[in-house]
Parts: C-alpha cells; sequence; structure tokens
C-alpha cells in the first residue's frame, strides 16, 4: 500500500492479526511470523497471553484487555490512537485481537483510523472462536442431514431495545445454526426471542466457556432449559451460544474435554531446555501445564581439563555419557576445539538410557552399550558384566553429580577420568505464584525429573517447616521419572504416586495418564 505521508520520516506498518480462540497451537503462521518481527505488540484479554513466547525481548507490550462489561483498561479510541502514533513513529506494530479480528472484533475501526492517518496495515484472519468454541465442543456447525445455514450474531446489544438490528423473526427460523457471540448476559432474553419467533423451545443448544483452553467449560440443554443450566453450571462470560439440532452431535463427537488428563492442572519442574517434551506429551493427554524452571543449564566457564581429555580421546577405553546435557556439551566443546565426530572413534561408546542415545545418534553415533534400567547403576552394572578391570574411562557430566557410578568403575578396577561439561544453576523468581497456586490447592500434580529438580522445588517453595510443606503439599500427587529422584522425594517426607517402570518420559505421561485413568475423570 502507498502512503503520501509528507514528513521523511519512516512509516511503520500495523498487522492486525487474529490470535485465535486460546490455545495458543491455534496461531496462524503468519500470524507467528509477524509476532517475531514485532516491535510493538498490542494486545487484549482474549488473546493468549501465551502467544507472548514468540515476541522478541526487545519488543515493547502492551496491554490494553478489555473484559466484557468490566473495566476497559483503555477505550478503543485510546487503542485507536495508540496503533496511529506507533504506526507514524515507525514501528512495525503488531495488533493481537482474540479470534479473527473482523468477526465482532472493532477490527475494522482500528483500520479506519489507520486509513486516515495514510498508516500502512495488513489484517491476518484468525481462527474465530464461533467455529472454534463449537468444534472444542463436539459440535460441527454443519452438517448435511442437520442445517445448511449458519448464522453470526451478536447477543450484546440489548435484544428488549425497540430498534434492534438482529431481525429476530427472520433469525428464528431462518438459519439452521445459531451461533451467538457475547450472549451470557441476555440469554434468556436471546432464548425467548427465538422460541416467541417461531423456533421449537425443544432446539439444543450449548453453551461454551473459554473454548480451546484447558479451562474450557460446555454445558448443553434446550432453547428452554438452557437458561438455567448455564446459571446452576455458573457459566460467565467469555462463552459462546450454539443453537440447533447439530449440537445433538456433541454425544458423539465430544472429544477435547475427554482426554485422560483434561482438567488437571501439573507442575513441571525441568530445565529451561528441556520441559519442552514433557510438557508437550502431557499437554497432548489434556493436562493444564504450569511450567516452572527449576535449573538452567550452562557451559563451564574453564574447559582447559575438557579441552586436554578431547585431545586425547584416543587413550580412552570408553567413553561414558549419563545425561542428554552431557552429550550437547560435550559436542559443542568437540566443534569449538576444531574437531568433530570422527574423533570419538576410538573409545567404546555407552550412554545411560534411550534419551541420551537418541540425543548422540544426532551426532551420527550409535552407541555400543544401553544398560537394561536407565540408571547410574544400571550402567555401571552393565560395564562392571563387560569387565573394565585396567581400562582408562572418560566420564563428561554436569559439575554436581552423584559418585555412584565412578566409584562402581573404580571397585571393578578401571581408571575413571570425570570432567564437568556443564552446571546446574538454580533458577531464582516466581516464587509468589507458586506458593498461591499450591495454598489455593490448585495444582492436582508435580512431576520431578531428576533429584535436583525437586530439590530446587522444594527450594522454591521455601516451606517454613515439614508440617508446612506437608500442609502445602496436601492433595497435590508426586509423579517421579525412576527411583532415584523418588527417594530424594522420600527423604523429605513426602509420598510418591507414580514412578515408571521405564524411566523415560513418554513412560513417565504413561504412568500419569494411567495413574488418572485409575482416580477416574476430573469434574
Ligand atoms: N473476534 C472474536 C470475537 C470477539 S467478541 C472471535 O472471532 O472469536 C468476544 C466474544 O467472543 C466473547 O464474549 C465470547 O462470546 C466469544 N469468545 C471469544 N473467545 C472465546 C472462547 N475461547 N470461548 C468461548 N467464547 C469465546
Amino acid at each position: 500500500m502507498s502512503t503520501n505521508t509528507p514528513s521523511s520520516q519512516p512509516v511503520g506498518k500495523v498487522y492486525l492479526v487474529g490470535a485465535g480462540p486460546g490455545d495458543p497451537g491455534l496461531l496462524t503462521l503468519r500470524g507467528k511470523f509477524l509476532l517475531e518481527r514485532a516491535e510493538v505488540v498490542v494486545y487484549d484479554y482474549l488473546a493468549s497471553r501465551k502467544l507472548l513466547r514468540h515476541v522478541q525481548e526487545s519488543a515493547e507490550l502492551i496491554y490494553v484487555g478489555k473484559k466484557g462489561g468490566g473495566l476497559h483498561a483503555y477505550t478503543q479510541e485510546a487503542i485507536n490512537s495508540m496503533l496511529v502514533e506507533h504506526g507514524r513513529a515507525g514501528k512495525m506494530v503488531v495488533r493481537l485481537k482474540g479470534g479473527d479480528p473482523f468477526i465482532f472484533g472493532r477490527g475494522a475501526e482500528e483500520i479506519e483510523e489507520l486509513v486516515a492517518a495514510g498508516i500502512p496495515f495488513e489484517v491476518v484472519p484468525g481462527v474465530t472462536s464461533a467455529t472454534a468454541a463449537a468444534t472444542y465442543a463436539g459440535i460441527p456447525i454443519t452438517h448435511r442431514h442437520y442445517t445448511a445455514s449458519v448464522a453470526f450474531i451478536t447477543g450484546h446489544e440489548d435484544p428488549a431495545k425497540k430498534e434492534s438490528n438482529i431481525r429476530w423473526d427472520k433469525l428464528a427460523t431462518g438459519a439452521g445454526t445459531i451461533i451467538i457471540f457475547m450472549g451470557i448476559k441476555n440469554l434468556p432474553i436471546i432464548t425467548g426471542k427465538l422460541m416467541e419467533h417461531g423456533r421449537d423451545p425443544k432446539t439444543p443448544v450449548a453453551v461454551v466457556r473459554w473454548a480451546s483452553t484447558p479451562e474450557q467449560r460446555s454445558v448443553d440443554g434446550t432453547l428452554d432449559t438452557i437458561t438455567d443450566i448455564v446459571r446452576e453450571a455458573g457459566i460467565k462470560p467469555p462463552a459462546l451460544i450454539v443453537v440447533g439440532e447439530v449440537v445433538k452431535l456433541r454425544k458423539t463427537i465430544d472429544w477435547f474435554e475427554k482426554r485422560p488428563l483434561f482438567g488437571r492442572r501439573i507442575i513441571v519442574t525441568r530445565t529451561r531446555e528441556q520441559a519442552s517434551e514433557l510438557v508437550a506429551l502431557l499437554e497432548e493427554q489434556g493436562a493444564d501445564c504450569l511450567e516452572y524452571s527449576t535449573i538452567n543449564i550452562e557451559p563451564m566457564e574453564d574447559n582447559t581439563e575438557l579441552d586436554r581429555e578431547i585431545k586425547d580421546l584416543g587413550s580412552f577405553d570408553w567413553l561414558l555419557f549419563t545425561s542428554l546435557n552431557a552429550v550437547t556439551y560435550f559436542f559443542k566443546r568437540v566443534r569449538e576445539s576444531g574437531l568433530d565426530s570422527r574423533s570419538l572413534a576410538g573409545p567404546r561408546i555407552a550412554v545411560v538410557g534411550r534419551a541420551t542415545g537418541d540425543e548422540l545418534l544426532k551426532y551420527g553415533i550409535r552407541a555400543d552399550l544401553m544398560p537394561e534400567k536407565f540408571t547410574g547403576e544400571g550402567l555401571g552394572e552393565a560395564l562392571l558384566a563387560q569387565g573394565v578391570g585396567g581400562s582408562r574411562i572418560l566420564l563428561p557430566r554436569a559439575l554436581a553429580a552423584r559418585d555412584v557410578l565412578p566409584d562402581m568403575l573404580t571397585r571393578g578396577g578401571a581408571e575413571v577420568r570425570v570432567v564437568a561439561v556443564y552446571r546446574n544453576v538454580p533458577v531464582k523468581g516466581r516464587k509468589e505464584e507458586l506458593r498461591e497456586e499450591l495454598e489455593e490447592k490448585k495444582i492436582d500434580m508435580v512431576t520431578f525429573t531428576s533429584s535436583s529438580t525437586v530439590i530446587n522445588f522444594l527450594t522454591m517453595v521455601d516451606a517454613g517447616s515439614e508440617e508446612e510443606l506437608h500442609r502445602l503439599m496436601n492433595g497435590v500427587d508426586i509423579a517421579t521419572i525412576g527411583p532415584i529422584t523418588s527417594k530424594t522425594v522420600e527423604e523429605y517426607g513426602l509420598r510418591v504416586a507414580v514412578q515408571p517402570d521405564r524411566y523415560t518420559i513418554p513412560d513417565m505421561v504413561r504412568a500419569i495418564v494411567d495413574h488418572y485413568n485409575r482416580a477416574g475423570r476430573k469434574k
């Protein structure tokens, strides 16, 4: 788009981007691309906060939240002029709006101001809550046997007012499926209007709140019962109302709220780098994950010793990797030394478990040995079974780690060289938030994937006494990845509810699902 700004100042551009209904995975690729490049992001109540993870750290974030009927942090006029102002200043601005920007989102009003001011703009559609809420409640909004038309209606307008923009007489029987935005407050009036104008009182209706998020709640009934059902269930905005025969299909199609961990709030304590796999697998099963990073992995400052061993790799009989991070940081140093995987051709290589072995494969190397039991002891036993007397063994690992494995091997007659390749640094912060979640008994489960995550989590909880800790953790299930982590948990007098037979993340998630399947669905 061309502009005729007389000044020589660079003119920015404003992108109205649909944020989707709530699940951050429902943002478009175009939206993500723009968020990653934005200098200013203006977002509101309905746009998922989780989308901000795509934004670069230097970007300015402006919350202009609007809560239906409640406090308006900014007036529409203020938002409009804010967009113009940043556009004029030459900024790349993303205006993130819930659902689709042009469906009951006042997107056009913002654009009109930009046009008037000569600021270039673009609009990126989003997944509207109209379709998402229905879909996530198990309702296809069309179906050739039930309906051939859909209407999107605002329920915000006072239906009692004389000059309504909505022709309820035509709408009531004119559209097969009727989807009503912002209609919770006026629900009795809306259902009344539809019945008054000839829609069958037995027409199925569903109401869906916070669709596609872990807080989703949905109820259904019929035009003449839904008002009471919604009141009894205490369903508040933001919610969408779906009216029509298609709502019947929900019985068969409902899927989102049926996932095994739906409604379960699970704390994941892992290192910042590694939380993603566990979180992804738990979310896949419907869990609401709260990530608390308790440790950061950092490279060593002084690598002299490691560099010496890397140059001398050929003199070792075994090279052992007991964690994924050890592989990552070891190879980082190999690269930095101007070498590559071929320098590992000499020693035989052993890994502690599957994840470490998979990481090693990324460097084109298949481990010669992986124990049955994925622990340091398991690896020690497997090596001893091979006979290690007289052999030279290199163990690159974390600065602070248990000495069980090197001790076992030394006792078996090996010469073991232990070198630190990375260190675990505890992360501070978000303590209040964590305490509040525990105080308010909002947490179903805490997961631990190593002893250090246990220790750091408990440091963050900072309970004054054992009784205090037990009070906070009362009702919270604890899941660990394996026996060593469990032992650490038990040392604090806490009980482990879930521990998988095989010590991997996928097995841990399966064990958690089994646990809650036995316990029965929440809600
Ligand atoms: N542009 C948005 C709609 C904005 S109007 C879109 O395309 O979805 C705000 C109304 O949208 C809310 O009052 C509610 O009725 C509906 N809504 C938005 N997100 C929702 C969600 N996740 N679940 C249920 N309803 C939602």
